[in-house]
């Protein structure tokens, strides 16, 4: 295999003296392919992505990410952006251009007089949650407790709370951002509104944030867990957990899945987080426990933090990953039929499907007030093809394309951008909307160049027009 080198756009290589003039001007560490640590550091989540970046800047703050966004421009390079490195599509990293690596800047600041939360660019949900937990709050987030709250909230942001509390850039106050001229900008209602429109639901198109500040919910205990079925009860269970979801209050999150146990046994089940009144709650709760009996039933009351690891052990980091997730038109009988049928198809005991139901609060925003635009209550369907060994890979991915195939009839045209994997440009076009155009302005504003394309890429006027 040749060298890895940086390059830049136009395939050359950029000459060590200015690498090493950037190297000194950086607090943080920054690491070549002939480092010790490159290899590791070029690991995410996915381990499907080879990609070898040129150098990975692991920034240690604001001025660190000023100097790498002025390196970048200045030699044209391509440019990814790392936060928790959970992207399933692999847009942390790009292949000989340089990484801009913020897993390592983890401050979280609570003021828990003012209900507010300022988080680094590097922490995880996991970390977030266990320092508002301290003051019985939490951030409404996504439900895996090693996913970046970075990308994730840049995408939207769902989970446990979206109904009652809504996505997880809703409750965004603040960001910092340097944009691609170099420049820190605070943006917020007030300053810079139409990036702060952007940002809430644009992903990673219009710079490198570096802070976000969260407004703060009173989340404490939930009563939550897995209630699990056999697998030959699935279709029953999936229309049980329709019927249960439409009339639900807000406080109620609840996903469907079929997955297998730990020993390859295949089944059905229902995760659920109730996060009002617990006494409410476990009425509420009751018919749907009652069901079947279930195999296992684990709803108990429990720290938020501790519910948020509940898929954890489902997911963990360093297996071969291929999703494809878009949502229904409706939980139809037929199409519950559809999905159990190729859920029982599927080709490795670790994959999964996971139906999840969004709405509440979400859907009472405009599609046009933030830039997400996938408010309306709707189900989505994430197939999550995942093994271990990398020469598996066609028959797995093979599984998972299929099975979305089938789903055509019953798709509603519609996506959600932080669950898109690569090759999904149309996909993308069509989570932004009718926000697509406005996006464009506020990219061709801040990110003319584009120097920010690793990602679920907007492109600027003049790049679009060639
Ligand atoms: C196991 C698993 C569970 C998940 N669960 C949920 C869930 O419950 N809810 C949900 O909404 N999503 C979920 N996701 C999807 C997840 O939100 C997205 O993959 C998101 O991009 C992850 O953010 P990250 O920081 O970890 O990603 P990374 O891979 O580090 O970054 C992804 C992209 O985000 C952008 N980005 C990251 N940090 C910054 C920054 N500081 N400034 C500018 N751009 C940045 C960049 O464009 C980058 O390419 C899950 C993903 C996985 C793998």
């Amino acid at each position: 295999m040749a060298a890895v080198v940086l390059i830049n756009r136009a395939g050359a290589a950029v000459a060590d003296e200015s690498i090493a003039q950037f190297r000194a001007s950086c607090r943080g560490v920054v690491i070549g392919p002939a480092d010790a640590e490159y290899d590791t550091a070029r690991r995410i989540w996915n381990a499907s992505i080879d990609k070898r970046p040129g150098l990975i800047a692991r920034c240690s703050g604001l001025a660190d990410v000023i100097a790498a966004v002025n390196f970048a421009r200045d030699h044209d390079l391509l440019v990814a952006i790392r936060g928790g490195g959970h992207n399933v599509g692999g847009r942390a990293l790009c292949d000989g251009g340089l990484v801009i690596d913020l897993s390592r800047m983890k401050g979280v600041h609570v003021d828990p007089r003012a209900g507010r939360v300022r988080v680094q660019p590097g922490v995880m949900l996991g970390e977030l949650d266990r320092e508002t937990h301290v003051y019985g709050m939490a951030v409404p987030a996504g439900v895996v407790s090693k996913t970046g709250v970075a990308g994730l909230t840049l995408g939207g942001g769902v989970g446990w709370l979206v109904k009652k509390y809504g996505l997880t850039c809703d409750n965004v106050i603040s960001f910092e951002i340097v944009t691609a001229d170099g420049q820190v900008r605070q943006v917020s209602a007030d300053e810079h509104p139409d990036l702060f429109w952007a940002l809430r639901g644009g992903g990673g198109n219009f710079g490198v944030v570096t802070s976000f500040e969260y407004r703060l919910r009173p989340v404490s205990t939930v009563l939550g867990g897995l209630l699990v079925h056999p697998r030959d009860r699935a279709v029953e269970l999936l229309q049980r957990y329709r019927d249960f979801t439409q009339s639900a209050p807000d406080e109620v999150g609840a996903y469907a899945a079929m997955l297998h146990t730990p020993d390859g046994a295949p089944v059905a089940a229902i995760v659920t987080c109730y996060c009002g009144d617990l006494s409410e709650g476990a009425k509420l709760l009751e018919p749907l426990r009652k069901f079947g009996p279930p195999l296992v039933d684990a709803i108990q009351p429990m720290p938020f933090p501790l519910m948020q690891t509940t898929f954890d052990g489902a997911v963990p980091d360093g297996n071969q990953n291929y999703w494809k997730s878009s949502f229904l038109r409706a939980l139809s009988d037929d199409a519950i039929r559809v999905m159990v049928r190729h859920a029982n198809d599927a080709t490795s005991p670790l994959s999964a499907v996971l139906v999840e139901q969004y709405g509440g609060a979400a859907s009472r925003v405009a599609p046009t007030e933030t830039a997400f635009a996938q408010r309306h209550a709707q189900y989505d369907l994430g197939i999550l093809a995942q093994w271990t060994r990398p020469e598996e890979a066609d028959r797995h991915v093979a599984w998972a394309r299929a099975f979305a195939d089938a789903m055509s009839a019953y798709r509603s045209g519609d996506y959600l951008l932080n669950f898109l994997g690569e090759g999904e440009d149309e996909a993308i076009k069509a989570a932004f909307g009718p926000n697509y155009l406005r996006l464009v302005e506020v990219k061709t504003k801040y990110d003319p160049a584009n120097l920010f394309r690793v990602n679920q890429n907007i492109q600027p006027a003049a790049v679009a027009a060639g």
